[in-house]
């Protein structure tokens, strides 16, 4: 590292509040799938902001968008229509299906709203204020005071009690878990439809279709969590779509600006009818015309690329090269994920493994300990996963020596 980019980190140091233990870095542009740093460093990345800047960096019709969004205007209060939001929220309604958006700033802002939703109709119900969600152990749904409460890792909520109460937790997967939460005043279960940070365990098919009969039959209401697996990232434009079951409320954000913050909380007509009105929830920035500018001209690029063929394609590629790394090394000892959002689990942390690939020229990134979480942007091809195994294949050797 050259004694410019120290300090620039010595400075970064001084300055921002020491909430994340950084990798030893400064990146200063991307183009495509690569970043550079301050240095002029060359970096393949196969975390795309974890999961954030699917179409690639410096993306001209993208950028372009934007830089015309700029010149027009770029906020306006939701106290009036604006044009790049309606746009937004019709082509969202398309490709999900589902009929209501809400735009937020950020995925845990979306959780907060689908949390707010679910307590709402349930009030309409039967007017009382004692209802109870119940989450997944080793979710994870963002920094929130809401969405801390829902996240099913104590370590991350312990400092921060009380959390808003009546959360039940259940396992992922094991419906006669879910089973032994439900009371009669369950109002919505909760969870991710793939895992993320928690360690890419996808939700499987006979725990998702048990969750949605079960949600019907008491009038729950089932909230999928899409943040980091939805928009395209497992070959579907929503997760969900594999299983043949339908959400009734959904949050989304990451890829689904690709850079700009942009979430949002989507929810069937029924729910909308039944739930939040004017004065219940509000947002200063959610749903501005540029954040509304970028959703749109990432959907209409998600179309013309025909993203989801490739993550189809080049997921399955890199599943088969992962699985040849965890034949190959005795410390991996599983891959695990869909499409492009891909983990191995190691027999160790894998911190030193990563800063190794990072030296190497390889940006990665892990999900809990021990797990490497692969989340490159949608865009990769063939030959940028044979340039990923190659170096990770080094790092693992420099480690396992
Ligand atoms: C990242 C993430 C969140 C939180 O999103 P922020 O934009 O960081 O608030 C919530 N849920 C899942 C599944 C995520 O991956």
């Amino acid at each position: 590292m050259s004694t410019e980019m120290q300090k620039y980190i010595d400075e970064a140091e001084q300055a921002l509040l020491h909430t994340y233990n950084r990798y030893q870095v400064v990146f200063d542009r991307g183009e495509g799938v690569y970043l550079y740093d301050t240095d002029g460093k060359r970096y393949l990345d196969f975390v795309s902001g974890i999961a954030v800047f699917a179409l690639g960096y410096r993306n001209e019709a993208y950028n372009g968008a934007l830089k015309a969004q700029i010149d027009k205007i770029i906020h306006t209060s939701n106290y009036y229509y604006n044009m790049p939001a309606i746009e937004a929220a019709k082509k969202l309604k398309e490709i999900s299906g589902m009929d209501r958006v809400f735009f937020t700033n950020s995925g845990a802002e979306a959780v907060e709203g689908a949390i707010k939703t679910a307590r709402k109709y349930a009030y309409l119900k039967d007017g009382k204020t004692d209802h109870e969600i119940i989450a997944m152990n080793h979710s994870f749904h963002g920094r929130t005071m809401g969405a801390l409460s829902v996240t099913g890792n104590p370590h991350y909520r312990e400092a921060f009690e009380p959390m808003i109460g009546n959360i039940r937790f259940a396992d992922l997967n094991d419906f006669d878990s879910v089973m032994a939460q439900v009371t009669d005043k369950t109002c919505a279960i909760l969870f991710e439809t793939v895992q993320g940070e928690g360690g890419i365990y996808p939700a499987t098919e006979e725990f998702m279709r048990k969750v949605r009969v079960l949600c019907d039959e008491r009038d729950i209401l089932m909230i999928l969590d899409e943040i980091q697996c939805g928009m395209g990232r497992t070959g579907t434009m929503f997760a969900w779509e594999r299983y043949g079951v339908r959400p009734d409320v959904m949050a989304v954000a990451k890829a689904l600006g690709c850079g700009v913050p942009v979430g949002a909380f989507l929810m069937t007509e029924k729910v909308g009818a039944n739930s939040l009105v004017a004065g219940d929830h509000g947002t200063t920035y959610g749903g501005n015309p540029l954040a509304c500018a970028a959703v749109s001209k990432v959907i209409d690029l998600f179309q013309e690329q025909d993203v989801l063929s490739n993550v189809k394609r080049v997921g399955a590629y890199l599943e088969k090269q992962l699985d040849g790394i965890a034949a190959e090394f005795s410390c991996v000892e599983a891959r695990r994920g869909v499409g492009l959002m891909q983990g191995i689990v190691l027999d160790r942390p894998v911190g030193g493994i990563i800063t190794e690939a990072m030296e190497r020229g390889l940006v990665l990134i892990n999900a809990g300990t021990s797990i490497i979480r692969f989340v490159p942007p949608l865009v990769i091809t063939e030959e940028h996963v044979d340039e990923m195994i190659s170096i990770l294949r080094k790092s693992l050797q420099a480690c396992e020596a």
